[in-house]
């Protein structure tokens, strides 16, 4: 669903029409502060300082064996008992493969937080196959 919103621009102060969803929100120009006159420029500007500054650290998943599958099972079994106890649960989940010869076959991956730790278990519907068990990770750039 695309919408807009009449916005006032942060930094010139003019009227704009702002795309929150929908088709096209990703142009450049759409910005939630900035007027597509002001947003190029200060983005290029964002971009360019950006540039100057060494990236330390960045985020990755990491397969481990820190955590056992029963663990993950055990925790998608509590979310799903929650929610059918009516608790609205979120959880996060990220596009899987599907198995061309099996249509109603198909992975889930879904993040599973435990003791301050993200976990992403990626797992194949159908057969219960897991497929990886991942840790969200801040790795040193060298
Ligand atoms: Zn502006």
């Amino acid at each position: 669903m695309t919408s807009h919103r009449i916005r006032r621009c942060n930094h010139c102060g003019r009227k704009y029409s702002y795309q929150a969803s929908g088709g096209g929100c990703f142009r450049r120009e759409n910005s939630g502060k900035y007027c597509p006159t002001c947003a190029i420029p200060i983005k290029d500007a964002i971009k360019a300082a950006k540039a100057k500054i060494r990236i330390l650290f960045t985020e990755e998943w990491v397969e481990t064996e820190e955590v056992t599958e029963e663990l993950l099972w055990d925790y998608l079994e509590s979310v799903e008992k929650e929610r059918a106890k009516g608790k609205l649960i979120a959880t996060r989940i990220w596009p899987g493969l599907y198995k061309m010869n099996e249509p109603y076959d198909y992975m889930n991956i879904v993040a599973v937080p435990h003791k301050g730790k993200t976990y992403r278990f990626s797992y194949w519907r159908g057969t219960k196959e897991v497929e990886k068990i991942e840790e969200k990770k801040w790795l040193e750039r060298i």
